[in-house]
């Protein structure tokens, strides 16, 4: 068993409203302490009342992308900088959704990593195949080939990303990965770590990809299973506190 803390995050999506999302968060923070970190990773729009709501709690709140470069003409886009400035700790990066619908690459995605370590956010890196991709026996080759790009933008800050590994497939479709499939890739991207970070072992890596109250616990028992990014289930308080009991 591993002996690093669990981190359990909410990926909001585009999902809330001012009023359903002061009763998710009053239901999160009514649910008492739990024996995990938490996070919350809500639309831009949310941040400023979220960062106020959930000030001096034991729960941080993040972004769900961030843009690769500091300031200047990239109309709709949201810096790290500014994120620094409502107090994110964490930025989303490389989401299945953003690959596939925003054409992310993999060096986008590295280069939004350099851009949230660079002002002190903690980019949370995902990386996953496609049922496709699984079917033709590629897993390792593509879940090695997104982090590796990440791993070479990084350099020596390595060892300050947290990665979550979301097959895409598991997505929203509440199809889960068996406990013995998430632990087999996270496996590999530890091995993957080992080779380029000193910390690799206090590194996190969250599975995502339909995570609920009733397979968290056996998903988070693995030994390198260090937490969940959770989306639909991050919805209800309940739910996203029962994941977070079971870290
Ligand atoms: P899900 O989403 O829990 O609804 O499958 C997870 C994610 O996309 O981060």
């Amino acid at each position: 068993m591993s002996t690093r803390r669990k981190l359990v995050v909410g990926n909001w999506k585009m999902h809330g409203s001012h009023a359903a999302n002061a009763e998710l968060l009053q239901g999160i923070l009514a649910g008492g302490p739990v024996n995990a970190d938490l996070a919350v990773c809500v639309p831009f729009p949310y941040l400023s009342e979220v960062a106020v709501t959930l000030a001096n709690s034991n729960v941080a709140w993040g972004a769900q992308d961030v843009s690769a470069h500091e300031q200047g003409a990239y109309t709709g886009e949201v810096s790290a900088g500014m994120l620094r400035e409502f107090g994110c700790r964490y930025a989303i990066v490389g989401h299945s959704e953003r690959r596939a619908y925003h054409g992310e690459t993999d060096q986008v995605v590295a280069d939004k990593a350099k851009a949230a370590l660079s002002k002190g956010i903690t980019p949370i890196v995902c990386v996953g195949e496609t049922l496709a991709q699984r079917e033709a026996g590629e897993t390792e080759a593509v879940v090695k080939r997104q982090l590796s790009a990440v791993i070479h933008a990084l350099g020596h800050c390595v060892g300050e990303m947290v990665v979550a590994y979301e097959p895409v497939w598991a997505i929203g479709t509440g199809k889960v990965a068996t406990p013995e499939q998430a632990q087999a890739v996270h496996a590999l991207l530890r091995a993957q770590l080992r080779a380029a970070a000193p910390q690799a072992d206090n590194m996190k890596i969250l599975y995502g990809g339909s995570m609920k109250p009733d397979n968290a616990p056996t998903l988070l028992a693995q030994p390198d299973i260090d937490g969940g990014l959770i989306g639909g289930a991050a919805l209800k308080a309940a739910d996203f506190l029962a994941i977070a009991r079971a870290a």
